[in-house]
């Protein structure tokens, strides 16, 4: 199954949205951005809270121009590429250029199981533990979703290469341990860059996990980090 779409240069990117609000999750929690979602993914998380731009993706065809146009017509000099996985659109590097050399400050979201040489300020790189797999219920995707969704290699790369924040998805104490036991692997890592979040797309679900969690997190030297947007907005698509 081909994971990098070979776009030629100036080809359309799928987009799913295109909207502003404030980021709530990582360390720029609460700063004003213009995400722009890209459609499509590599992986199939069971727990993914944008199917409809990996399990069913859908969206519009832009060119980079028109990318640009949208994100300036929004501005507010923060700009957070999302997804889906943005990896998979082979001429990305045209889109980040173009925003950077706008002035905006780019984060990407990413699961770091493709690699590209890219232009940002944040790689926000959000590893799939064991858990996140889909049961075999999805036929092949389980099997390709393990097959795909580590890649330690890549993570070091763009550790190496950018400012970054590791953001994980815990739904319990099973995953905090294959947490710890994925940072020992993955080598040396900053601790305070280290965002534990709670799986869960309900405000109650995610503070009835931040109980257990919050002491976890303190006890290891990592970071808690709450979706505060389903705090301020709930489960809305485009907040
Ligand atoms: S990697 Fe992200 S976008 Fe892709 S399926 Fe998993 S949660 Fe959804």
């Amino acid at each position: 199954m081909e994971q990098v779409r070979s776009n030629r240069k100036g080809a359309k990117l799928r987009i799913s949205e295109i909207y502003s609000s404030l980021q709530g999750e990582g360390l720029l929690t609460g700063t004003p951005s213009v995400f722009v979602r890209a459609s499509g993914c590599n992986l199939r998380c069971w727990f993914c809270d944008t199917p409809f731009a990996s399990w069913h993706p859908e969206g519009t065809y832009y060119s980079v121009d028109e990318i640009l146009t949208q994100v300036a017509e929004r501005h507010t000099g923060h700009v957070v590429l999302t997804g889906g996985e943005p990896f998979i659109f082979a001429n990305l590097h045209e889109l980040c250029h173009g925003l950077r050399s706008a002035g905006e400050h780019l984060t990407i979201e990413t699961a770091a199981t493709i690699y590209q040489r890219l232009e940002c300020d944040l790689i926000s790189i959000s590893p799939k533990l064991s858990g996140s797999a889909p049961d075999a219920s999805h036929g092949s995707w389980q099997r390709t979703h393990n097959q795909r969704r580590q890649r330690l290699d890549i993570v070091r790369k763009l550790m190496s290469e950018h400012p970054y924040q590791l953001k994980f998805v815990v739904d319990n104490l099973g995953d905090a341990r294959e947490m710890l036991d994925y940072l020992q692997e993955l080598g040396p890592y900053d601790g305070q860059r280290v965002l534990v979040m709670p799986q869960g797309t309900q405000q109650a679900e995610l503070e009835r996990q931040a109980d257990w969690l919050v002491p976890w997190c303190e006890h290891y030297g990592l970071q808690f980090c709450p979706r505060a947007h389903i705090a301020w907005y709930g489960n809305l698509r485009g907040t």
